[in-house]
């Protein structure tokens, strides 16, 4: 069955897309830890990151760096942190997160919610930037 990232790649689930190549995608997490954080996966469902192939794995962290500039230009922080955890989605990605502090990246902490209306404004914002 289709991971829940490919039903997104698909367009056959909503997601707030921030930027998209032909073998890349970067939207915001649904239940962030910080406002502007951001998943980045290839379009390739393949599970465990690190099962990726060297060049797929290298392509996706420049394609998340090229990400995290959009998003810094939006969201103000002090840097962009990035974690791969993958125990929820079996579609490999990495998180981009803002951050001003360690605990800003702890996914142990309680996730925001915002409204639709400001995902889908971020989203627009950070992706205008996206180069
Ligand atoms: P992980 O697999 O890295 O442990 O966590 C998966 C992440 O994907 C979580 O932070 C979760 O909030 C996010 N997520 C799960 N389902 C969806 C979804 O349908 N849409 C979006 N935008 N994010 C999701």
């Amino acid at each position: 069955m289709a991971s829940i990232f490919s039903k997104i790649i698909n367009r056959e689930i909503p997601a707030y897309i921030v930027a998209e190549d032909n073998n890349f995608i970067a939207f915001l997490d649904i239940n962030p830890l910080a406002e502007g954080h951001t998943l980045v996966a290839p379009k390739k469902e393949i599970d465990y990151i690190f099962d990726l192939p060297d060049q797929d794995i290298a392509q996706l962290f420049v394609f998340a760096k090229r990400v995290a500039q959009s998003i810094r230009k939006v969201v103000p922080c002090n840097r962009i942190g990035l974690s791969v955890i993958g125990l929820e989605v079996p579609h490999a990605h990495v998180h981009l997160v803002p951050l001003n502090t360690t605990n800003d990246i702890n996914f142990a902490k309680p996730k925001l919610t915002f409204t639709k209306e400001h995902y889908a404004e971020l989203a627009q914002r950070i992706s205008v930037t996206f180069k």
